[in-house]
């Protein structure tokens, strides 16, 4: 059974983790071919909403549930889309982080074994109580923050930290926070809530452990699950549009029944079309 490590709560306050996935296909592929700019929260939020078939009794799977689904779990869902499309096996081009070794490689690593926390203390909201013997009561950064904030967070950070402390904040002392009280917190106490919130949070590990074949050292290195999604998903327009013509002038299907494919469904068509081609060129 496919169980994000979070889970959705829905306006009822119920729990949904079990999901169902639909392979990506042409058509998010063409929507990824036409964003150029960096992979971006929205980006995540609209891939999802289009792959994410079923979550707990929800289907369709709108946008606005995709948006606000934590951060952990939508990476979650990232990695097993990729799973679900192109197979367990990534192979991350890496070089040896060693000053006098330097040495690239690639290496080769399974899905299925990246590191998920889940954490089985799964509120709605938190309480704490702070040092200082404040009661604060938060909930975790969902796709929604990031999406409001990843601007900000370029342009700057310490900033875009308190907006996203203003936003996951719900109450200080008994009244609700306004943004001026979030920022006025002390350092030490903003940070014991921050940390409380990674302690809670559901995790995805975005790292991986290496071992160089070179000088035979081990080092850790990162794996940016975003930046790996989309790259290589990354499609020139231009290519798939060829590739679309290419299978619609030899088997007459549509444009739509085309791109409704996987990209490792269309590339086989398109290989068998070709060894069928050089076939009957070669006269045999
Ligand atoms: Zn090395």
């Amino acid at each position: 059974m496919n169980l994000l490590p979070g889970g959705y709560r829905d306006a009822g306050g119920v729990l949904h983790r079990e999901f169902e996935l639909a392979p990506l296909t042409g058509r998010e592929e063409e929507l990824l071919a036409h964003r150029s700019a960096a992979p971006t929260a929205a980006l995540v939020t609209d891939v999802l909403s289009r792959c994410v078939a079923r979550l707990g009794a929800i289907s369709p799977v709108t946008q606005d549930v995709t948006r606000h689904l934590l951060v952990a779990d939508r990476l979650y869902l990232l990695l097993r889309l990729r799973q679900a499309t192109f197979g367990d096996v990534v192979r991350a081009a890496l070089t040896c982080p060693w000053a006098e070794c330097g040495e690239q490689m690639s290496v080769d690593f399974s899905i299925a074994d990246v590191p998920v926390d889940e954490q089985p203390d799964r509120a709605p909201q938190y309480a704490m109580t702070l040092s200082g013997g404040t009661e604060v009561a938060f909930r975790l950064p969902t796709g929604a923050d990031q999406e409001l904030l990843s601007e900000r967070l370029a342009a700057n950070e310490a900033e875009a930290l308190t907006a996203l402390l203003s936003r996951c904040v719900l109450r200080i002392g008994d009244r609700p926070p306004d943004p001026d009280r979030v920022a006025a917190l002390p350092a030490a106490a903003r940070l014991e809530i921050e940390e409380r919130m990674r302690e809670l949070a559901p995790k995805v590990e975005q790292t991986l452990a290496a071992r160089c074949a070179e000088c035979g050292r081990t080092f850790v290195a990162p794996f940016d699950v975003h930046r790996f999604f989309f790259g290589e998903l990354r499609t020139d327009a231009t290519v798939l549009y060829q590739e679309v013509h290419y299978l619609a002038y030899h088997y007459h299907w549509s444009e739509g029944e085309i791109m409704a494919m996987t990209r490792d469904k269309r590339h086989t068509y398109i290989d068998v079309l070709a060894d069928t081609i050089e076939v009957l060129n070669s006269g045999a």
